[in-house]
């Protein structure tokens, strides 16, 4: 993206005020295109995690390759709706819907309600019940599968706070007949996040399997299976990988899932579709030495990038004015805290004030996490388009 033929685009970054969020939206198509495709062969259903990026125009640009959404609040749907998405194609998870959510998604006839939690399906059913609706859920099943990814983004193992656990299985199928206003439609699964070890997904597929069989045993049949998101993307070489193997991916799926006549199967995913289309823009402030180290402090840091002080994420660092000799750098933010650093001895050519730094892969959870932390203003963002 920022390659030598790119020199016309480093200049024209030179004129916007930083740090701003850059999105490419030749990647963005591009990667659309590749889903479209892929999941098309096997007629797979793909909703957008929208808490990846919640940008209007990133929203809009989604829908248009026919995306369903995936929300996880009820000012997400809201937001949604607004920018196109049909309800029908609107899921819903989040192990603390509250009041006004439930109510929000029922209002708007929502395709699924994602459940985590039976005291969470009893409250659906007496709000559905309030309104004289039938309210349509998939349970969120802990599968108990380990993604092998960062702690802080395993989700699927019995220790989280997420999903409805196999021991209460025969407590939910109890519930369910006492809640009249509920109807089960589907099962859900969501393992992680930035899961590159594909391995990962076979093992959930034939735990679903598993699962799948002992509720047919009960004659409980549902007429979808959603296998949630996390697919991985590469924040080491984005140029090289700048799209996903998607093939591969659903291909999996494809191999090891046994799906029943009729069922379709469904996906949600947010980094591996917006992430590599994003990156943060931003100038080097300071030079400044330090004990073993030199220092170079940005305009951005963690209010923009939350993710590397979050769980020690690495988003490849570039200079994109200085074709200097390489020397080693710690790349920090200018935020009163310690952990507010994007990479220590980072490998950078020989770097001065006023330098444009790229931080890439930014745009899942960049944008979509920043905060106003020390009243900082929130950055712009500006797209590939905007420049031409
Ligand atoms: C965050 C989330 C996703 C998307 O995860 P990615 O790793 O961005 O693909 C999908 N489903 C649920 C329920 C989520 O919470």
């Amino acid at each position: 993206m920022f390659n030598n033929n790119n020199n016309n685009r480093i200049k024209t970054f030179t004129n916007i005020p930083t740090p701003f969020y850059f999105y490419d939206l030749d990647i963005l198509d591009k990667t659309l295109d590749c889903i479209q495709r892929e999941s098309g062969k096997h007629g797979y259903h793909v909703h957008y995690a929208i808490k990846a990026n919640a940008n209007t125009r990133i929203m809009e640009k989604i829908q248009s390759y026919g995306l369903g959404a995936d929300c996880v609040s009820g000012n997400e749907i809201l937001r949604s709706l607004e920018t196109g998405y049909p309800a029908k194609k609107i899921v819903y998870a989040g192990v603390g819907k509250s009041d006004r959510e439930i109510q929000i998604a029922l209002d708007a006839n929502i395709f699924c309600f994602n459940c985590e939690s039976i005291p969470e399906i009893e409250l659906i059913n007496e709000l559905a019940s309030a309104r004289n609706k039938m309210a349509k859920i998939a349970i969120r099943i802990n599968p108990n599968v380990n993604a092998n990814t960062h702690h802080y983004i395993t989700t699927g193992i019995e220790e989280n706070k997420f999903g409805i656990n196999r021991w209460e299985f025969d407590d939910i199928l109890e519930t369910l007949k006492q809640c009249k206003h509920i109807e089960l439609i589907g099962f859900h699964f969501h393992i992680g996040s930035q899961i590159t070890d594909l391995s990962v997904f076979k093992g959930l597929c034939l735990r679903i399997n598993e699962i799948q069989n002992w509720f047919e045993e009960r004659q409980i049949l549902v007429n979808h299976i959603n296998v949630g998101g996390g697919f991985g993307v590469d924040y080491n070489e984005p140029d090289s990988n700048p799209i996903p193997d998607f093939e591969t991916f659903f291909g999996i799926f494809k191999e090891f899932l046994q799906i029943r006549h009729n069922q379709s199967l469904h996906f949600e995913l947010g980094r591996s579709i917006v992430a590599q289309c994003g990156s943060l823009i931003s100038k080097v402030l300071y030079v400044k030495k330090g004990v073993n180290t030199k220092f170079a402090i940005l305009d951005a840091g963690m209010t923009e990038l939350l993710r590397p002080a979050l769980y020690q994420a690495y988003h490849k660092i570039e200079n994109l004015s200085s074709t200097g000799a390489p020397e080693n750098y710690d790349v920090v933010g200018p935020i009163c805290e310690s952990s507010d650093c994007f990479g220590k001895s980072i490998r950078l050519p020989r770097t001065q004030r006023n330098d444009l730094i790229a931080l890439r892969s930014t745009g899942a959870y960049g944008e979509a996490m920043a905060s106003r932390y020390n009243l900082r203003e929130i950055a712009n963002s500006v797209f590939s388009d905007d420049l031409a």
